[in-house]
């Protein structure tokens, strides 16, 4: 066999490690998804790693969501057209970056869940433009559970009452909340920024806030993943792990 390719290491070396939080939490595989963030991927990372059956690509700057989409979208296309035995069955982009009410209209088309809903009046956005192209958008509520005041989200206190005006909107179907650890407080402040995104997800199924549709937990990236898992995660956003290198700090701040 040929020897395989860094990104296919990483990749076998991510899903050992998934396969490994997953027994400890007791938890079946298959209610995990790896959502490979492109932020540091080269153009043809991003193929081999369709290639290798990975169909959930997450993006964080409009721009760079765009362009890339229709690039690999028209690349998944021929390639299921003739030989792709390996390919995924599908292929989705998930927005997981701060998201502008004018940036909602050219991204919708393009992008399967939104991850980043921090405002009412992003989510009325979002459901206006859905009603117009006839659809019901999937979206997760980003909550600022590690409460640190530069991150984007919604502040805990608030999150279950925007929640349920979220819900109430005809195009927009509220499945989750995504979160992200705070940089600083290592494992233990990973945890429990995770163990309270999930009491929010308890308490808004309490209040059968989003039905049967609220499955998700979109949270854990590369430095704490396996935590994210034994917390509850459904979906965990990778990026420099899998990808190698560094996003630019101008590109950061356009976030
Ligand atoms: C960049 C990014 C990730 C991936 O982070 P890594 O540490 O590279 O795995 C996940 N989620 C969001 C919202 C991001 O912006």
């Amino acid at each position: 066999m040929a020897k395989k390719s860094p990104l296919a290491e990483k990749l076998d070396e991510v899903r050992d490690r998934i396969a490994k939080a997953c027994a400890k939490a007791k938890r079946d595989v298959s209610e995990v998804t790896l959502i490979a963030v492109t932020k540091t991927a080269a153009p043809e990372q991003i193929r081999e790693i369709l290639q290798l059956g990975v169909g959930d690509l997450g993006e964080s700057r409009v721009q760079v969501l765009q362009q890339r989409a229709v690039q690999v979208n028209e690349f998944y296309a021929r390639q299921k057209a003739h030989d792709g035995e390996n390919l995924p069955a599908k292929l989705r982009w998930h927005m997981i970056g701060h998201l502008q009410r004018n940036k909602v209209k050219p991204i919708l088309p393009l992008v399967s869940v939104i991850h980043s809903i921090d405002s009412l009046r992003l989510a009325e956005e979002i459901d206006q433009h859905a009603a117009k192209a006839n659809k019901k958008v999937p979206v997760l509520m980003q909550v600022n559970a590690s409460e640190e005041s530069s991150k984007f989200g919604v502040a805990v206190g608030a999150s279950v009452h925007l929640a349920e005006q979220i819900d109430s909107m005809e195009n927009v179907q509220l499945i989750g909340l995504m979160t992200m650890a705070p940089l600083e407080g290592g494992d233990e402040a990973a945890r429990r920024t995770f163990l309270r995104t999930r009491e929010i997800f308890e308490e808004m199924k309490w209040h059968k806030i989003g039905g049967t549709g609220l499955k998700h937990l979109s949270m854990g990236m590369s430095n704490d993943f396996e935590t994210a898992i034994e917390e509850g995660a459904t979906m965990i956003r990778v990026g420099t792990l899998l990808f190698g290198g560094k996003v630019a700090d101008e590109e950061m701040s356009e976030e």
